[in-house]
């Protein structure tokens, strides 16, 4: 959580108003976007072109989910698939083509109960007359004994970064989702034998990946069964399943394991500020508008639904135009006279 005393009380967090301050040591800036996935980054792209010169706090995730995922087939204009990362790493230069600027950021704390907003990073704080949120959200652990101790040794939630180092190895993937199949489907240029283990008897992934895994010789799939234990010594060397219908438990033996058990929301910086929901998606409006005048939020970090890129980067988009008009308004304001 943040470090900051908030001025005010901000209990009743529907319309909560700020509080004009006089600039202090922070840095001016009309706009800040927090996060580079495909939200940020299309965000970035209005607000160059609006001339506001945005700052992107790209963090150290570059890119976000998106840039992780291996092959993108679904995103328009691009007939043949392409590359999570290239595709982010494309929409970064068409932002600074249009002004925007990018920095290798961490936000530590965020203020937005005074206005100009505080965003901190490590090194510097920033005044902000708008900001968008789009930090993403990250991969789901599973909470079992071993996951973490062997997190880097063996289990994974990145197939794309790591699936290379298992070349004719055998892997579990852990999930019934677009991601686990997807990701599956990846894993099975390098593995032997790829097993998908599902806590039901029926995916939640979309047909046209269940077809593909169905028909792929490597995947091998185990029903309604959740993993209770990663086992390894220095490295993963099997997992402990369990049968969710008979109880019954099995050790599985395999060189690594790859978790793709959805996702949650970054929004830990926020909370206390911006309205959440109960499942701590930001709550915004149909025009990105969060609880906060002059604060927006696009992507992942408030769409519990789609979470696609393209919905990803459309939201993105009119998030940088919301932001546009507001910044348009308060130019027409002049300085605050509080
Ligand atoms: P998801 O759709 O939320 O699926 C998560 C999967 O993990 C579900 O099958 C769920 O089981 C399982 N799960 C959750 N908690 C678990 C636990 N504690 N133990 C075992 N299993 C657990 O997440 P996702 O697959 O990462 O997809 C996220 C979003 O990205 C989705 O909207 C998806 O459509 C999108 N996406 C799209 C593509 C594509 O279009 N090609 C590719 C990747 C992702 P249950 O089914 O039983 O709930």
């Amino acid at each position: 959580m943040t470090g900051f005393d908030l001025t005010f009380d901000l209990s009743g967090l529907t319309n909560t108003s700020t509080v004009e301050t006089s600039p202090g040591d922070e840095i001016s800036r009309n706009l800040i976007i927090i996060g580079s996935g495909p939200a940020g980054l299309s965000a970035a792209i209005y607000a160059g072109r609006a001339q506001r010169q945005p700052l992107v706090l790209a963090g150290q995730a570059f890119g976000g989910q998106a840039a992780l995922t291996s092959g993108v087939e679904n995103y328009p204009g691009f007939q043949e698939g392409i590359g999570g990362m290239t595709l982010t790493e494309q929409m970064a230069e068409q932002a600074k083509k249009f002004g925007a600027e990018l920095a290798y950021e961490d936000v530590t704390e965020f203020n937005g109960s005074v206005y100009p907003f505080i965003v901190k990073t490590l090194g510097a704080t920033y005044g902000p007359r708008a900001v968008i949120v789009c930090t993403g959200a990250f991969p789901r652990r599973l909470e079992i004994p071993g996951e973490s101790k062997f997190f880097g040794r063996g289990v994974s939630t990145c197939a794309t970064c790591d699936g290379y180092f298992y070349k004719d190895r055998r892997v579990a993937v852990v999930g019934g989702g677009d991601s686990a199949l997807d990701e599956a489907i990846y894993l099975t240029r390098f593995a032997q034998e790829v097993i998908i283990i599902h806590r039901r008897d029926k995916l939640r992934a979309g047909a046209i990946l269940q077809e593909r895994a169905f028909a792929n010789p490597k995947i091998r799939f185990v029903w309604s069964t959740t993993v209770q234990e990663v086992l390894g010594d220095r490295v993963v060397t099997g997992v402990r399943l369990q049968n969710v219908q008979s109880g019954e438990a099995t050790d599985l033996t395999c060189d690594g394991v790859f978790i793709y058990a959805g996702l949650i929301p970054n929004t830990q910086l926020f909370q206390g500020q911006l309205e959440l929901n109960p499942d701590g998606y930001i709550v915004t409006d149909k025009r990105q508008h969060t609880n906060i005048a002059g604060i927006f939020a696009a992507g992942d970090v408030q769409d519990p639904l789609f979470r696609q890129i393209i919905v990803a980067a459309g939201s993105g988009a009119a998030a940088a135009i919301e932001a546009e008009r507001f910044l348009a308004e308060k130019d027409y304001e002049g300085p605050s006279t509080e």
